[in-house]
């Protein structure tokens, strides 16, 4: 009995359901069997290659000692170095990490970028954290995970709860280690330090372009939709808006504490500015959406996934469409921003009622793509112009996306599961070229 199904004999139904591994791993199984995977190459495309928990002692700004504890896992590097973002978050596990890894494995080989899939974690909560106290949190748990670090081994670059500053103290904290700048030891860092044009939009801009070419191949679909977007952070934010300047309407937006409405569409730049202006705020003077003064609140936020659009972006966090409520999702387009935002019941329910999933290892691809562009540029000391690096993306996600559309044909299946096909199929090339190192 492999790992999943061992586990999935014991735990409660709903619990199943939100597990983020057993949901990676439900795709990963499917694809795997339309490919026909020998269950030895499965095991091994299946298990992280490596695991790294550490504990990570920090003094507090009220001179107390505390402890955090942080996880990064390597799920695969038989393209090249690992590449996957940091999570600052409370609620981060080890099995939320697993699964974000694995998929990173997927998404680099569905974008033909040559890296494998990493993620890291540090169970904490940036909102009530001091900056002093954040960066040593980030430098002590850089030192712990260094071994497995470094340009060509593992590269990381922002999640949820990290951001460009965090990516600096990393780079910083590891150029110290080694006795050299090692700018390509990160992505998504300050341009100052290395980091790429582009790359703070990269995610969003990607976003669009897969919504932009899933729209292509639907009929009946108007060529502006409504849209509603889940999450207005880097990716939702910065997606929405980029929406609203090609001319769609944002019709609701929420964050973790409220969403707004307007159903002939937000007017996104002044919103956009009011999230700025609020991330300049200090910690305990921020506002989220529901202290937003110029729209019709939507409550409760999570309403925001029933509301009447055409297209339905979730860009937040995971397990968003569950069973419990996919009956009342009204679009007919989804595309995924964050990360698991489906459960594999939920896919099923969407499939059957025809409504288009560009699945998340697709369609937030543009922010890793452009990490590699990053980190190809830092590796050149060569720097590209904003155009280049957005017509260089732009190119890769169509293409990828292309890609992805005609494996799902030739396999007459869903648009995720072609993606997994494809991806897999990828890694296990490799695989077999390189052999068994023994
Ligand atoms: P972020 O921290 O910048 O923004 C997250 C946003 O989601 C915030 O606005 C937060 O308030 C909101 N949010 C949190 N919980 C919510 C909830 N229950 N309902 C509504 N909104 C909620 O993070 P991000 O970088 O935008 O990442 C979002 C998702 O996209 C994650 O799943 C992440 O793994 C994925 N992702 C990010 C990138 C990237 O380049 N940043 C790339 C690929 C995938």
């Amino acid at each position: 009995m492999s790992q999943a199904t061992a586990s999935q004999a014991t735990a409660p139904a709903t619990e199943l359901e939100f597990n983020p591994r057993l949901n990676a791993e439900t795709n990963f199984n499917a694809a795997a069997d339309v490919l026909g995977l020998d269950q030895g190459v499965r095991e091994v495309l299946r298990s992280p290659d490596r695991e790294m928990t550490v504990n990570i002692p920090v003094l507090m700004d009220d001179k107390k000692l505390r402890c955090f504890i942080g996880y990064r896992v390597q799920h695969n590097f038989m393209r090249g170095p690992c590449k996957g973002g940091i999570r600052f978050a409370p609620d981060v596990n080890l099995e939320e990490v697993r699964a974000l890894a694995a998929w990173m494995t997927w998404k680099c080989s569905i974008v033909g970028i040559p890296f494998g899939g990493a993620k890291g974690g540090v169970i904490c909560d940036p909102k009530v954290l001091s900056e002093g106290e954040l960066e040593r949190i980030t430098r002590r748990y850089t030192a712990n995970i260094m071994d497995i670090l470094g340009p060509d081994r593992d590269v990381p670059a922002p999640d949820v709860g990290t951001n460009e500053q965090t990516m600096a103290w990393i780079m910083d904290t590891y150029s110290m280690h080694v006795r050299q700048t090692a700018t390509a030891v990160v992505t998504g860092k300050p341009l100052a330090l290395g980091g790429s044009k582009g790359r703070r939009e990269a995610t969003g801009r990607g976003l669009m372009l897969a919504m932009r070419e899933a729209l292509k191949t639907m009929k009946g679909m108007p060529e502006k939709v409504r849209v509603a977007v889940q999450g207005a952070g880097n990716v939702g934010g910065i997606g929405a808006f980029l929406l609203h300047k090609a001319g769609h309407r944002i019709v609701a937006l929420s964050d973790e504490r409220g969403a707004i409405q307007d159903p002939n569409g937000l007017d996104m730049p002044k919103v956009l500015a009011w999230i700025e202006e609020q991330n300049r705020q200090p910690k305990e003077k921020r506002k989220f959406l529901d202290s937003y003064p110029g729209a019709e609140k939507l409550v409760p936020k999570e309403k925001l996934l029933e509301v009447d659009c055409d297209v339905l972006c979730p860009c937040a966090v995971e397990n968003q469409i569950t069973s419990k409520n996919v009956d009342r999702i009204k679009a007919r387009l989804i595309v995924e921003g964050a990360n698991g935002p489906t459960t594999p019941p939920a896919d099923e329910v969407l499939d059957k009622r025809h409504i288009v999933v560009v699945p998340d290892i697709l369609a937030n691809a543009g922010g890793v793509t452009c990490s590699y562009f990053e980190w190809v540029q830092d590796r050149m000391g060569f720097f590209w112009s904003e155009d280049e690096v957005n017509t260089r993306l732009e190119q890769t996600l169509v293409t990828a996306f292309s890609e992805v559309h005609a494996c799902a044909k030739k396999y007459g299946v869903s648009l995720r599961r072609g993606a997994y096909i494809l991806a897999l199929d990828r890694v296990a090339q490799v695989y077999k070229l390189r052999g068994l190192f023994a």
